[in-house]
C-alpha cells in the first residue's frame, strides 16, 4: 500500500504536469507533443500521458499534423477553446452586465439588468443568476458552464485554500459588509464562482485585449459613479500579468473640497465620478431634466450638449482639469508606461476630454515621467469588466489543468 503522503505527492505532480501542458498550449496556440515537452520541460513519456488525458477530457484537440524530417508526421494539438464556456459578470452600481464567453474569451452573448435602487445582495444575486441563465440558454447546443467570474465594486476577501473564492465582498457603495457573494451566485449559477475587484477585472481585459497590450506597467482606470484604478504589471505572458487595486477615487485633489460619499472631502471621485459630474452641473444651474433618464443617459446628454450649453461646457472643462490632476498623481506615484481611461463613464467622457487631460497631466508631472507614459482611452468597450472577470475561471482552469469538480453551492 502506498503511504498517504506519497499518494498525495503523485496526485499533486500529475496535476502540476497537466496544468503546465495546458497553460503552455493555451499561450502558444498550438504545438506538437515534442514542442510541448520542450516548452514544459516534461519528458516525452509524461507529455504523451498528460495529452491523452487532456484529449479524453475534451480540453485539447488534434489540430492536424505536420511532416517531420525523416520521421512520422507530428500531430499538432491545441486547446479546444470553442467548446469551453465561461460567464463574466460586471456588478456595476447602475447596471449589471453579464456575458457568455468561449475559452479564448470571445463574447458569445451579452445581456444586462438594471438593479434600480435595490442593491441588496439578494436582489443583485437574483438579477445576476437570471442573466446567466439567459446567456447560457442563448445557444442551441448548450455547453456546460465551467465557471463564473464576477467583478464587484469593492474589496474581495478571498478564502485561502479554496479552489474558488466564495470570498466575502466589502462594498461600502453598495452597502455590503462581508457579503458571501461568491457562494450566493454559485448556488444559482451551478458553477464555481471567482470574485475580483472590478477595476482589476477591467485591467485584466485591457492588458489582454485592449489598450494595455504591450505595456509593462499600465494603470487602468475605471470611471463610473465610483472611480477606481488598478496597476497592472506585465509578466511577459499573453495573459496580462498581475494587478493591484487602489482607492484612487478617494485620493484628495482639493483640500476642503466637495464632500465625498466616503465621508471624506475633496476626493477625486467627488469631482469626476458620474454622479458628481451631474451634481456639479445642477449646482451651477444646469437643466434639471437631464438626470431624469438616469445617470448613464444624463452623463451622455451633458457631454452631448457641451457645444451649446455654457454650463455643460464649463463642467466638462473642470472635469478634464481635475481628472488630469488625478492622472498626474498616478504618474508621479507609480511611474507607469501607460495610463488607460476606461469604464462606462470613461467611454462617455474620454473622447471629449482626452487632449485636455493629457495637457493638465503634463503640467503636473516631471518631464522624464511624462515622457515615458502614454495616456489613452480604454479599448475593451462597455463589456470590459465582464470580459476581464471571465478571464478568472479561464485562468483557474489553466492553473488546475482539469475540469472543475461539481461546484460546491455552500457559502460555507
Ligand atoms: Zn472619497
Amino acid at each position: 500500500m502506498i503511504p498517504e503522503s506519497t499518494r498525495w505527492t503523485t496526485r499533486a505532480l500529475r496535476r502540476y504536469n497537466r496544468a503546465a501542458a495546458l497553460s503552455r498550449l493555451y499561450e502558444q496556440g498550438s504545438a506538437s507533443r515534442q514542442e510541448l515537452a520542450a516548452l514544459t520541460g516534461l519528458s516525452s513519456a509524461t507529455v504523451t500521458n498528460v495529452v491523452t488525458e487532456l484529449l479524453a477530457d475534451g480540453l485539447v484537440v488534434e489540430a492536424g499534423s505536420v511532416s517531420s524530417a525523416g520521421g512520422r508526421p507530428r500531430g499538432i494539438l491545441r486547446v479546444c477553446t470553442e467548446n469551453l464556456r465561461f460567464a463574466g459578470v460586471d456588478v456595476g452600481e447602475t447596471e449589471i452586465r453579464v456575458g457568455l464567453f468561449d475559452g479564448a474569451l470571445n463574447p458569445l452573448a451579452m445581456t444586462s439588468r438594471q438593479p434600480g435602487r435595490d442593491l441588496s445582495p439578494a436582489n443583485v444575486v437574483g438579477l445576476v443568476t437570471d442573466a446567466i441563465t439567459e446567456v447560457t440558454s442563448s445557444e442551441d447546443n448548450r455547453i456546460p458552464l465551467l465557471g463564473v467570474g464576477v467583478g464587484v465594486p469593492g474589496a474581495v476577501d478571498e478564502r485561502p485554500g479554496t479552489e474558488t473564492d466564495d470570498g466575502l465582498v466589502y462594498a461600502p457603495t453598495l452597502g455590503w459588509d462581508a457579503v458571501p457573494f461568491g457562494g450566493m451566485v454559485a448556488a444559482g449559477a451551478h458553477a464555481p464562482v471567482h470574485l475580483e475587484n472590478c477595476a482589476r477585472a477591467l485591467g485584466q481585459a485591457e492588458m489582454w485585449f485592449g489598450a494595455g497590450r504591450g505595456a509593462d506597467r499600465a494603470v487602468v482606470t475605471l470611471l463610473g459613479i465610483g472611480v477606481g484604478a488598478a496597476l497592472m504589471i506585465s509578466d511577459a505572458s499573453p495573459r496580462g500579468g498581475s494587478g493591484l487595486t487602489s482607492e484612487w477615487g478617494h485620493t484628495v485633489v482639493n483640500l476642503d473640497g466637495r464632500p465625498c460619499r466616503c465621508g471624506s472631502s475633496g476626493c477625486l471621485e467627488a469631482y469626476v465620478g458620474a454622479d458628481a459630474v451631474l451634481a456639479r452641473y445642477l449646482e451651477e444651474g444646469g437643466e434639471p431634466g437631464l438626470i431624469r433618464s438616469g445617470t448613464q443617459e444624463g452623463l451622455r446628454q451633458l457631454f452631448h450638449r457641451a457645444d451649446t450649453d455654457e454650463i455643460a461646457r464649463s463642467v466638462v472643462e473642470q472635469t478634464a482639469k481635475v481628472l488630469g490632476v488625478g492622472v498626474a498623481n498616478l504618474i508621479n506615484l507609480l511611474a507607469p508606461d501607460r495610463v488607460v481611461l476606461a469604464g462606462w463613464a470613461g467611454l462617455v467622457m474620454g473622447p471629449a476630454i482626452l487632449p485636455q487631460v493629457r495637457e493638465v497631466a503634463r503640467k503636473h508631472t516631471l518631464p522624464h515621467a511624462y515622457a515615458a507614459v502614454s495616456i489613452s482611452l480604454g479599448a475593451s468597450g462597455a463589456d470590459g469588466v465582464a470580459r476581464g472577470a471571465a478571464s478568472l475561471p479561464v485562468l483557474a482552469l489553466l492553473r488546475s489543468g482539469s475540469l472543475p469538480a461539481e461546484p460546491s453551492v455552500e457559502a460555507s
